[in-house]
């Protein structure tokens, strides 16, 4: 099967160093791999994305070299295929109103213990769990009910030759009910992935470290999905000198900002350590 990988920014802010190593490295290994780098746009939160960055997404990896072929699929055309594969999973989906004060408050009772966070922040002690989603309203959001979902089976997914694998308890400890879709976005970033890197035909996913523990959310969502398991490459994160991952609002290491001062492709080729 020919290698298919994506680079997949969100248009909230300029990309910067991090991104363009995202960005190179997996056009670098499609290349390597006689495959294609797709790109695609991940723009659900409309609150956060603003057409100036989607502009500047393109012309920044343009003149970082790269190409892709078209269209590009951008996540807020694609409403309604994430509506469909939501309502696949009704079996493991149950309604829920907690706002963070309400999950930081169940969290604090003193049988809870210590709060720790998952990849979607605290981790969601169930309080919701027992509603079903027949009584769904306008205020709730839709949870996925990990316990339910994995059917007491393990998830597991290929990182390179490694295969990582996470059971029930560790899901619950590390993960929890996450939401797959919002009260004002009508899906959530881990249905949408997984629903377009199946539909893309993604063999080979390249992102970053950050993205290590939701890949065992994918995995489980891909396999409730009956969808494929891409193969992940997740790779190191670019930091800044106090060693502080670079973030979107990061302007300092915009790439803009780069090209700005008179850099050069291979300038930002080198900074990365590519
Ligand atoms: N849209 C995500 C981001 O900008 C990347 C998601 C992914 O590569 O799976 O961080």
């Amino acid at each position: 099967m020919a290698f298919v990988t994506r680079f997949a920014p969100s248009p909230t802010g300029p990309l910067h160093l991090g991104h363009a190593y995202s960005a190179l490295l997996a056009h670098d290994m499609a290349r390597a791999a006689g495959g294609v780098c797709l790109l695609r746009i991940e723009d659900i939160d409309q609150s956060r994305c603003r057409p100036q960055w989607e502009a500047q997404i393109y012309d920044d990896l343009q003149w970082l070299g790269l190409n892709w072929p078209e269209p590009v699929l951008r996540q807020s055309d694609n409403l309604a295929a994430y509506d469909r594969a939501l309502s696949k999973l009704d079996q493991f989906c149950y309604p829920c109103r907690c706002n963070r004060a309400d999950i930081r408050a169940a969290l604090s009772a003193p049988q809870e213990g210590v709060l720790h966070a998952g990849p979607d922040g605290l981790i969601y002690p169930g309080t919701c769990r027992h509603r079903s989603l027949a009584e769904t309203t306008e205020a709730d959001a839709i949870r996925l009910d990990i316990t339910k979902a994995m059917q007491d089976q393990s998830v597991s997914y290929c990182e390179g030759s490694t295969i990582i694998q996470a059971d029930r308890a560790a899901m619950l400890h590390s993960v929890g009910d996450i939401i797959l879709s919002r009260r004002d976005i009508s899906t959530s970033y881990h249905l949408s992935v997984v629903v377009d890197d199946a539909a893309q035909g993604v063999t080979d996913v390249v992102r970053g470290m950050d993205l290590q523990e939701a890949t065992k959310i994918h995995a489980l969502l891909q396999r409730a999905l009956c969808l494929p398991t891409p193969i992940y490459h997740h790779h190191r994160l670019i930091r800044d000198e106090q060693g502080k991952r670079l973030a979107k609002r990061d302007d300092a290491r915009a790439l803009s900002k780069y090209r700005a001062e008179g850099a050069t492709p291979a300038d930002i080729r080198r900074m990365v350590g590519l």
